[in-house]
């Protein structure tokens, strides 16, 4: 039965994508809440990559620049959905410097290395910035 949700859940993301490419929002925006309702009763989890697409507080699936705004700050990214206003905030982490690097090179990180996003202490919610 997880099996047949957890595949479920996937066709409906697939759709949600599908229909919000076609301009589809509230379409897309439907097929989010079944998903969502799926993963409750069978008590399974949404795949993180899920996750990043869909509002928490309202359902939208997430199309930059139409259902959501994205902006960098401070050492953050908030993803705000321009249907309910909810932000959402990822902290975005410098790598983990490898092995101290033998002899005197300076070596100077790029500021945001691909994949130096991280799901982890993530917060969300409309309270206002902390300093
Ligand atoms: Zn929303």
């Amino acid at each position: 039965m997880v099996r047949i949700a957890r595949q479920r859940i996937d066709d409906l993301f697939g759709l949600a994508e599908q229909e919000s490419l076609r301009g589809e929002f509230d379409l897309a925006h439907r097929y989010v809440v079944l998903a969502r309702e799926i993963g409750t009763r069978y008590n399974v989890h949404l795949l993180p990559e899920y996750r990043e697409v869909y509002c928490r507080g309202c359902s939208a699936y997430w199309i930059e620049g139409r259902t959501v705004r994205t902006r960098l700050r401070s050492g953050r990214r908030v993803r705000t959905c321009l249907r309910c206003g909810r932000a959402r905030r990822t902290r975005l982490r410098r790598e983990e410097p490898t092995p101290p690097a033998p002899g005197p090179g300076r070596r100077t990180p790029a500021p945001f290395p691909e994949g130096a996003l991280v799901g982890a202490g993530e917060d969300e919610g409309r309270s206002p910035e902390r300093p």
